[in-house]
């Protein structure tokens, strides 16, 4: 006769293998990712640039998907797309970040994992090449959540990520735009009308093959904040959440909005409390609640049952989207 201990052991052991065999036979994934969003007039942008942008963006999709079809984590996928984003000068984090009040660039990132609900973020970077590593090394390798400026630098050092000179975000772009934004000095107290000055925080929220949810967010943040500002998007529950509950948020706009209104996690617990549907979460958030502040941006989500959603109260989001069922699309206009 099987005795109760050894019974229990063998029902939990019948369980996992059934589950793990139902994921591969599911064998379902899908990945989402941004690179900011604003009220961009489509002839700012030339022909040629627009396709530097659409490559780039499809050559992060592309490192994901790898990870992804290979049986790989979510988590996994979203850190490593957005480090290809981070490393390239065309979007507001890691290299190429936006400039502060003082001319420095300030790093903020954050990654959530939605099976057990684990977070990990950073703010105040100035040293650490890809700071989405360091905000997982934040949820891996420590008790906390949330590690600002040298403390937060001090342990990702610690723990083996890579430091570089201040000089290596410097983008000769955005160096203009910070220029041109302290003679102008237009946005002293709500500011930050010119979209171009802050666009190109990137994103990525991922489904993996175990069902399993995780979403990923990096920005410099906007230019000419003042030293110390901290926005959304290392804020768990503002600019990123995770839940295989209900789904992964990755947010870019306005951040002091996006604090205010708890924009991912209000999608996420519109879903989970009030059993409305993504898409119709996603909507009212955005293109309602926000709208009426006048709050501009947009965020990119995937629930627990693969549904993609990409949704932006601006004329432009950079963003791109494939299934493990083909379908793909990059795009930046509407
Ligand atoms: N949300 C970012 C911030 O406020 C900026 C952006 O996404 O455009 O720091």
């Amino acid at each position: 006769m099987i005795q109760p201990i050894k019974r229990g052991f063998l029902s939990a052991f019948l369980i996992l293998l059934i589950s793990v065999a139902v994921a591969q036979e599911n064998g379902k994934y899908a990945l989402v990712i941004h690179g900011g969003a604003g009220n961009i007039a489509r002839e700012s942008i030339s022909e040629q640039q627009e396709e530097e942008y659409l490559n780039k963006l499809a050559e992060a999709l592309k490192i994901g998907e790898e990870i992804l079809s290979g049986g790989g984590s979510s988590l996994d996928a979203v850190e490593a797309v957005v480090k290809v984003l981070e490393d390239s000068p065309l979007f507001n984090a890691g290299k190429g970040a936006v400039f502060n009040i003082e001319g420095k660039n300030e790093l903020d990132a954050s990654i959530m994992c939605g099976r057990t609900h684990n977070a990990g973020a950073v703010t105040g970077l100035t040293t650490i090449k890809n700071p989405i590593s360091a905000a997982r090394v934040v949820m891996e390798n420590s008790p906390h959540v949330f590690l600002s400026g040298k403390g937060a630098e001090t342990f990702a050092y610690e723990n083996g990520l890579e430091v570089v000179d201040p000089g290596y975000f410097f983008d000769q772009r955005r160096w203009d735009q910070y220029r041109q934004h302290i003679r102008d000095n237009v946005n002293r107290r709500r500011g930050y009308r010119d979209e171009n000055l802050k666009l190109g925080t990137v994103g990525a929220v991922a489904l993996d093959m175990e069902g399993n949810i995780a979403a990923a967010t990096s920005t410099g943040g906007m230019t000419g904040k003042r030293y110390g500002r901290i926005g959304d998007s290392p804020i768990i529950g503002a600019g990123n959440y995770a839940s295989n509950l209900s789904c992964g948020v990755s947010a870019t706009g306005h951040g002091e909005f996006f604090i205010r209104n708890m924009v991912a996690y209000d999608i996420a617990a519109r879903m989970h409390y009030g059993g409305q549907s993504l898409q119709d979460a996603a909507r009212e958030v955005i293109n309602v609640n926000l709208v009426e502040q006048d709050a501009n941006g947009g965020i990119i989500a995937i629930d627990k049952d693969g549904n993609i959603v990409m949704e932006f109260n601006t004329t432009a989001m950079f963003r791109g989207s494939l299934t493990s069922e083909g379908e793909r699309e990059v795009r930046i206009f509407e």
